[in-house]
């Protein structure tokens, strides 16, 4: 039997891809086939023409067909990059997205003039957020802390590799307020109103593939704003003055979150929207009111 190249395996595979509803069928190939071949992504153009193992194409042709039951590339390949850095995920957290690096720019803004003090990445999952603020601010301190001690395990996983072993991760259902006062709080809420949330696998068209991921991260209760109610008034109690929350949201939640913020208290309540045009991160500043 003739061996496959780089290219036909390509070509098969986004095929098959296309047909299971990926919106990016040849984009998930090229990384899953170099994940089977061990070389970085960008290596396979220049390995177009070559032969492809036995070994290599049966892996592949076995993460190609869980790719098309919905599998998320990256629980596939273990990893995924996230602000420039490559973070290890599994089915115990969420697949950061690409608009949730967002939130990180929103936060790097805002620490321009923050007061001194503990940054706060309530929900942190992945630990996605608190390894880039830390990455980035390397002299202020992060606290990192999540509902899922599963989720925790990965994060802390994360911040060893990259060497930030100097995150502290708390095990806590929202905000440690114990542990504040905060400069800043971000957070990456489950936000998804429960009935959106599919219950069952999907196919490679579910973009998100919810239905891989944990519910805790992405079920936010009824009109999905529970978990971000609780974290911003928490949130509120326990910041400096002048320190800012700063959430993503879902595309059409921006009205509800920056009345509920207004109603809490916090000033300055703005909102920005990610690369595909949609209203995704909220800010809001807890005012020195003596100074106000
Ligand atoms: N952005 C995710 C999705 O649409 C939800 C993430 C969240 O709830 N924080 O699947």
């Amino acid at each position: 039997m003739q061996s496959s190249t780089v290219s036909t395996l390509l070509q098969d595979g986004s095929t098959k891809l296309r047909c299971a509803g990926s919106e990016t069928p040849l984009l998930d190939c090229r990384i899953l086939l170099a994940h089977s071949l061990g070389v970085s992504a960008d290596a396979l153009y220049s390995l177009y023409r070559d032969e492809v193992s036995a070994k290599a194409e049966r892996t592949y042709h076995r993460l190609v067909h869980e790719r098309s039951e919905g599998t998320p590339v990256a629980y596939l390949t273990g990893s995924i990059e996230f602000y420039g850095r490559s973070f290890l995920v599994d089915s115990r957290v969420l697949v950061p997205r690409p608009e949730t690096e967002f939130l990180v720019d929103a936060a790097l803004e805002k620490a321009t003039g923050l007061p001194p003090g503990t940054i706060l990445d309530a929900c942190t999952g992945s630990g996605c957020v608190a390894v880039s603020l830390k990455a980035e601010l390397p002299d202020r301190s992060i606290i990192a802390s999540d509902i899922s001690e599963d989720a925790l395990i990965v994060a802390r996983e994360n911040a060893q590799r990259l060497a930030h072993n100097d995150i502290r991760f708390v095990h806590t259902d929202a905000v440690p307020v114990s542990l504040g006062p905060y400069a800043m709080v971000t957070a990456n809420p489950p936000y998804v109103p429960t009935e959106q949330c599919p219950r069952r696998r999907g196919n490679a068209s579910c973009k998100h593939s919810p239905a891989w991921e944990p519910m805790l991260a992405l079920d936010g209760g009824q009109d999905g704003l529970d978990i971000v109610t609780r974290i911003a008034s928490e949130a509120f109690a326990t910041l400096c003055p002048d320190g800012w929350f700063i959430t993503e949201i879902g595309h059409d939640q921006r009205t509800r979150v920056c009345d509920l913020l207004a109603r809490i208290g916090y000033t300055n309540v703005s909102c920005t929207r990610d690369l595909a045009g949609f209203d995704r991160i909220i800010c809001g500043r807890k005012t020195n009111r003596q100074s106000a």
